[in-house]
């Protein structure tokens, strides 16, 4: 056999090895990449409304693999699924108010990380939160109220020693903190981040434009690696 069909082989066979592993799950690239789109199409208004039909309906009832697991605020305006145009079966959405992470939201994540391989967990917080405000003033919150808001505290604090807007800054800093929250859980989610299997994003929802804006990464050493190897093999298939 010539070399240089040996080397088509051999390419052949990574770039086989590659489309499989990417059927399922998807790469966290891959999956942010497409709910930055869907972001897209909400923010110009024209949806492709994906995975919506009766035969996809039917397709669900025998088990689920959603791409990202959306942590976001309960409020009515920040509808993961119109906000990011995904469809039935696309995200494991946990909603609560103000995005925050006590043991039964991160026991809904861990299921989805390590049961369904979930790649990419996104905190979506939102301008205007009304749970952040809530936590910044100094009023007397009746009910359960006050267990929630003391989550959303710690981020209030920091964002008093900002300059500019008290609430969006403690938007951005509350988010950020259940980002780390996620990242350091034990002993589920944190092996899981630091060997490349689970990405965490943050994201702010503007209730003005409709953009999501998706906060800066610093990433673990973990996907640094695995992306630099997703990079040789893409050249290995373009060769
Ligand atoms: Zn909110």
């Amino acid at each position: 056999m010539k070399p240089a069909m040996i080397r088509a082989l051999v390419a052949a066979a990574l770039c086989t090895a590659v489309v499989a592993a990417d059927e399922k799950p998807p790469s966290a690239e891959m999956v942010l990449r497409e709910l930055k789109a869907g972001n897209d199409h909400h923010v110009i208004k024209r949806y492709q409304h994906p995975h919506q039909s009766a035969a996809r309906q039917r397709e669900l009832a025998a088990g689920q693999a959603p791409h990202a697991i959306v942590l976001s605020c309960a409020d009515s305006r920040v509808t993961p699924e119109i906000i990011l145009d995904q469809g039935l079966g696309d995200l494991f959405d946990i909603r609560v108010a103000g995005n925050v992470a006590s043991d039964t939201e991160l026991a809904s994540i861990e299921y989805a990380a390590s049961h369904l391989h979930t790649p990419v967990v996104v905190i979506m917080g939102h301008q205007k939160c009304g749970a952040v405000t809530a936590a910044a003033e100094s009023g007397e919150a009746a009910g359960h109220l006050p267990s929630l808001l003391g989550l959303i505290r710690p981020a209030i604090e920091r964002a008093r020693s900002r300059p500019g807007d008290l609430i969006d800054n403690a938007v951005h800093i509350n988010v950020e903190n259940v980002v780390r929250q996620i990242r350091t859980s034990t002993p589920v989610l944190a092996p899981l981040v630091d060997r490349g299997a689970l990405r965490v994003v943050g994201a702010v929802y503007s209730l003005d434009t409709g953009k999501v804006e998706w906060l800066p990464e610093s990433a673990p050493k973990a996907i640094a690696r695995l992306e630099a190897l997703r990079q040789s093999v893409q050249c290995v298939r373009s060769h």
